[in-house]
């Protein structure tokens, strides 16, 4: 599955927002096996109002979204990439992620501390930058110097490894996070190996106070600014009231969210937020017994998609019969879809797309 971290200063709301994802989550569980993996590892549920419909025009027993794992990476401070405070071991888990939800401080609050004395998102975004760019030019220069004798042995790989870590280098010793290079189709592989934190995707999260959860506030105008200079995703949130709304039931919560001024919850933006970051996609398999969700990378091909589900399905994958999401649903369901020609058979060099229904045959 595919993980995102959640970072950002100490006392600006990970904690609160990550007992709200993963409460969400538990209300959920009656429908899907919801885990809590390790204290501050989390999956949920992704919020598909189109499986809902799919499972109602199949009758299916049960609906299984597809999840996404959240992982609160507390402890960042200035002075983590130099080992303060368990600064290493707390880098070394946003290595492990896909992306990165950067939860920033927009509300102002006597009674809750900030770090350094003020409420500037922009500024606080940036401690956290410069840190995850240290650590990146440290562990390139380490990587730098074992590599040397394999570029003297004109190991290929390695060859294309220097250039890229020199490329990185380059834009970090700038001032620039190792997102801002430019990557050929071909370095991708070798890219993505090199795990550096600031070559992940962000999305920043600005924690607003309860008032300004529909319209934002100063503070999260200003992180808007900065995201869209970046090429980066932002959200408003307040993490104090999706906690909040995470402990009722839903017809309270839908009551409590219009009361708000607010079409859905905020986790549920979240959530989506992240999928598109990542450029993820869902395809659907749908019976009677279970309607179910999976998540692929976009440009995913039948083949892997079919992997998703199962290593054997993409071995033995012989075809995909396929209806798009929209004919599935005017059509009502899989045989009227079929008898109106909506069924395609589609073989190794499909691209699934978003939406689809897919039912797979394989050799076994
Ligand atoms: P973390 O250190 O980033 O994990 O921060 P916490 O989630 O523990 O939050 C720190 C403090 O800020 C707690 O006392 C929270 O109740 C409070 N807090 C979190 N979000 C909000 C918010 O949106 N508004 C206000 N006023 N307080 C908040």
């Amino acid at each position: 599955g595919f993980k995102m971290g959640i970072v950002g200063l100490p006392n600006v709301g990970k904690s609160t927002l990550f007992n709200a994802l993963t409460r969400t989550a538990a209300a959920q569980a009656a429908n899907f096996p919801f885990c809590t993996i390790e204290p501050n590892v989390g999956e949920v549920a992704v919020p598909d109002a189109r499986l809902d419909t799919l499972a109602e025009i199949a009758g299916s027993k049960s609906i299984i979204p597809t999840r996404m794992t959240f992982v609160d990476i507390a402890g960042l401070v200035k002075g983590a990439s130099k080992g303060e405070g368990l600064g290493n071991q707390f880098l070394a888990n946003i290595r492990e992620t896909d992306a990165i939800a950067h939860v920033l401080r927009c509300f102002e609050d006597g009674d809750v501390t900030h770090v350094d004395g003020r409420v500037d998102p922009v500024a606080d975004a940036e401690v956290i930058e410069t840190e995850l760019m240290l650590s990146d030019m440290e562990s390139i220069e380490k990587r730098l110097v074992n590599i040397v004798r394999k570029v003297r042995g004109g190991d290929k790989e390695a060859v294309q490894q220097e250039r890229l870590m020199k490329m990185a280098m380059d834009a970090l010793e700038n001032g620039k996070p190792a997102r801002t290079v430019e990557v050929d189709d071909d370095d991708m592989k070798q890219w993505k190996m090199l795990q550096l934190l600031t070559a992940k995707p962000i999305l920043y999260v600005c924690n607003v106070d309860e008032g300004s959860s529909a319209s934002g506030n100063e503070f999260s105008e200003k992180v808007a600014v900065m995201a869209a200079e970046q090429g980066a995703a932002h959200v408003v949130i307040s993490a104090q009231i999706e906690e909040e709304i995470s402990q009722l039931e839903a017809e309270e919560a839908e009551m409590f969210l219009s009361e708000m001024g607010l079409e859905e919850a905020g986790l549920d933006r979240l959530i989506r937020a992240g999928y598109e970051l990542l450029h993820l996609e869902t395809y659907f398999t749908v019976g009677p017994k279970e309607a179910r969700a999976w998540t692929i990378k976009e440009g995913t091909m039948a083949p892997q998609a079919a992997g998703v589900i199962h290593g054997d399905f993409e071995k033995g994958f012989i075809r995909a019969e396929t209806i798009a999401y929209d004919d599935f649903v005017t059509f009502k369901g899989e045989q009227p879809a079929k008898e109106a020609g909506k069924m395609r058979a589609e073989g190794k060099g499909y691209t699934v797309k978003d939406g689809d229904v897919l039912h797979f045959l394989f050799s076994k």
